[in-house]
C-alpha cells in the first residue's frame, strides 16, 4: 500500500463511518517508532506508522485509522477530540475505532502464550516451539495468543 492508496482509505473510512469528507493528507510516516498513527492539529493531516500494516495487519490498520479521524472530526467540529473527553471516547465506540494505538516498537512486544490448563500466561521475546514446552505450574499445552505488550494484559 503506498501513501496514495491509503489517502483513499482514509477518505472512504470517513464518509462510510463519520458521514463527513476527508479534506486533508494522510500518509506513511516511517519514521513514527512507537506510536501507530497520529492527527497533526495544526495541519490536521493524519500519519499512519506502516508498521501497523505490516504487522498487525488491514484491520488493525483500518481501527487506527478510525481512531485518527475521531480527533480530526472531533477537532474541526470543535468538540473534545482528546482522548480523555467525552465525545471522543463515544464516538470512538460508535466507529469502532482502536481504543488504545498499538505500540509497534519491537522492544516492548512479547510473544505471548497461554496454558490451556490454568490459563496462566507466559511471555517470550523470542517465539518459542510450544510443542517442546508446557506451563510451570501446571505442565499443560501452552497456545500461541500473539504479540503483545505486557500492559496489554495488565
Ligand atoms: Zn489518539
Ligand atoms: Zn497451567
Amino acid at each position: 500500500m503506498n501513501d496514495e492508496q491509503l489517502q483513499q482509505l482514509v477518505e472512504q473510512i470517513s464518509l462510510e463511518w463519520f458521514k463527513r469528507p476527508f479534506l486533508h493528507r494522510a500518509f506513511f510516516n516511517r519514521r513514527l517508532k512507537t506510536t501507530g498513527g497520529r492527527y497533526h492539529i495544526k495541519t490536521h493531516h493524519i500519519d499512519v506508522n506502516k508498521k501497523v500494516l505490516d504487522r498487525f495487519g488491514i484491520d488493525e490498520l483500518v481501527g487506527v485509522i478510525k481512531h485518527e479521524l475521531c480527533h480530526y472530526h472531533l477537532h474541526l467540529q470543535h468538540k473534545g477530540y482528546r482522548h480523555q473527553d467525552k465525545d471522543f471516547k463515544v464516538l470512538l465506540k460508535q466507529v469502532g475505532g482502536s481504543r488504545y494505538v498499538k505500540n509497534v516498537d519491537d522492544n516492548v512486544l512479547f510473544h505471548v502464550y497461554q496454558c490451556t490448563c490454568c490459563e496462566c500466561l507466559v511471555f517470550r521475546k523470542r517465539k518459542i516451539e510450544i510443542k517442546y514446552y508446557r506451563c510451570a505450574n501446571c505442565l499443560s499445552a501452552l497456545v500461541y495468543v500473539g504479540r503483545h505488550k505486557r500492559e496489554d494484559f495488565a
